[in-house]
């Protein structure tokens, strides 16, 4: 017996391929999975009423990772991703209550082309002379792990840090870059600083490789999604799995090794349990702390010291005559330093087709949390008008939206703050350790969903190899 605990992208992925794993190899394994609240699919969770395509947690997966991609072919719903439209591929940064173009070239953090970087009104020209001083300064001669704050700071300068780096960094990780480990969060770029001695001389030659590289036939789009939205790939993962193997509203409280037969107890709620040869712990770092307390308290603390970080989404829809701005664009992020109540916002149905009617224009905003923690305890209406103030300054907004949906996620992103990766290594080798446990999420080994699902993959290759020893 193989128990999967909980529901989401992860464990839903541990579950389907520890089925599919094991009738190749035919090993007789009946697999379970248990999943606490009602639904499935965790964070990911779309909501579709009146015509609109709302989604609460993840809008998109990157195509540069391959094992989302991989996976929907597996399970033939490839030709159901839809990638972002093609009429405005660029984003905006706000810079003084204003949207400027993210200069062409930049990626992640830092900039790829001169030309459009000394165009953009969002750097002085004291900044864009610091930022061209990286093409100058000595690599850093040293292997030891840095912030993401300090290696902007030490590349680029503080202007490029504060008015691009923050708050690129802020809409993917919603999380402080001077406590981010440079090295578990965007290891490419220490290995660029490595190989071409300049971040943008890196950039540069990447940019080029790309270029051949796309000329040479065609390719995803970046980030892609479903037509249905998200929870498509919830939906077609959960009914490749057999009837009879998922079980809602089933929370597990703890797992026990029993060491005499060897095996593993999983116990619920009202004295129930159930016995298994292999377990596979999907859950958030914390949770998932608690449930294996009393196996391995080492595991449990060191799970129970990586931090999350909380979220709230707020999607708004609104007549098309009620915003001013032209949305010529994907959306947009705002540095901490304009001091604003949302760290970024999409605009949800220019990025993807089919997102609401015709003349409806949906937004997706995400609020600042790390200027006012306690802001996920605001009520609803607070948060909407916090929300339409910036949006008014910054996009023309005018009157109240004609649907709102509002989505909060207490502690629900990893942050891989500096040293994560010792923390990830000793876990891994405790894990070794114990035959039949794995682990599957986002604690580990990154945040977005294809991450996560090779974060279970990797879990059932462990977990096949210690039930045929
Ligand atoms: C707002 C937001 C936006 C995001 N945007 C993107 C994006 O655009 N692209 C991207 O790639 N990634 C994005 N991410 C990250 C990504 O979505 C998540 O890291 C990933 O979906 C996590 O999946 P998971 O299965 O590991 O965890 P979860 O989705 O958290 O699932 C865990 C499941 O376990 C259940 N559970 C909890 N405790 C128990 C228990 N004791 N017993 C049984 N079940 C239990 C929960 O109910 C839940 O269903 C975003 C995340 C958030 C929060």
């Amino acid at each position: 017996m193989a128990v999967v605990i909980g529901g989401g992208i992860s464990g839903l992925t541990a579950c389907y391929k520890l089925i599919t794993e094991s009738r190749t190899r035919d090993l007789s394994l009946r697999v379970r999975l248990f999943e606490a609240s009602e639904r499935l699919g965790g964070v990911i969770d779309t909501v579709k009423r009146d015509g609109l395509v709302m989604e609460r947690g993840p809008d998109a997966f990157i195509s540069t990772k391959p094992w989302a991609k991989d996976l929907c072919q597996e399970i033939g719903i490839a030709d159901r991703l839809v990638g972002t439209t093609t009429q405005y591929r660029r984003s905006f940064v706000i810079h003084n209550n204003n949207l400027h173009a993210t200069p062409q070239g930049f990626y992640m953090m830092a900039p790829g082309m001169i030309i459009p970087l000394v165009r953009s009104p969002i750097f002085s020209v004291k900044g864009k002379l610091r930022m061209a001083m990286d093409l100058f300064l000595p690599p850093k001669n040293s292997d030891e792990d840095e912030s993401l704050e300090s290696f902007v700071v030490r590349r680029l300068g503080r202007e490029a840090f504060e008015r691009f780096a923050q708050p690129m960094i802020g809409g993917i990780y919603a999380a402080d870059p001077s406590k981010l480990s440079l090295r578990s969060t965007m290891p490419q770029f220490p290995e660029m600083e490595h190989q071409y001695g300049s971040i943008i001389r890196a950039l540069m030659a990447r940019r080029k490789n790309s270029d051949q590289q796309n000329a040479s036939g065609p390719r995803y789009s970046l980030f892609l999604s479903f037509q249905s939205g998200m929870q498509t790939l919830v939906e077609e993962l959960s009914r490749q799995i057999p009837e009879g193997t998922i079980c809602i509203n089933t929370k597990a409280n703890r797992v026990d090794l029993q060491p005499k037969k060897n095996r593993w107890i999983v116990n619920f709620n009202q004295n129930q349990h159930i016995e298994a040869d292999l377990v596979c712990i999907a859950l958030p770092a914390s949770r998932a702390a608690a449930i294996i307390k009393s196996a391995s308290p080492i595991i449990s603390g060191l799970l129970g010291s990586i931090s999350y970080s909380s979220s709230i989404t707020v999607n708004l829809a609104f007549r098309q005559e009620q915003i001013n701005h032209p949305l010529d664009g994907m959306g947009f992020v705002v540095p901490a330093i304009e001091r604003k109540s949302i760290l970024a916002c999409s605009f949800s149905s220019v990025k993807f087709d089919n997102r609401a009617p015709e003349d409806i224009i949906l937004l997706r905003a995400f609020v600042d949390l790390a200027q006012e923690r306690n802001m996920i305890d605001r009520s609803e209406q607070q948060i909407i008008e916090l929300v339409l103030r910036d949006l008014n300054t910054l996009l023309g907004v005018k009157g109240n939206p004609i649907d709102v949906l509002i989505s909060k996620y207490d502690n629900a992103i990893a942050q891989y703050y500096l040293g994560h990766l010792d923390r990830v290594r000793q876990i891994e080798s405790e894990i070794a350790q114990l035959p039949g446990l794995a682990f599957a999420g986002n604690a580990f080994h990154g945040v977005g969903i294809p991450a996560c699902i090779n974060s279970a993959e990797k879990a059932v290759t462990k977990l096949l190899g210690d039930f045929d020893l």
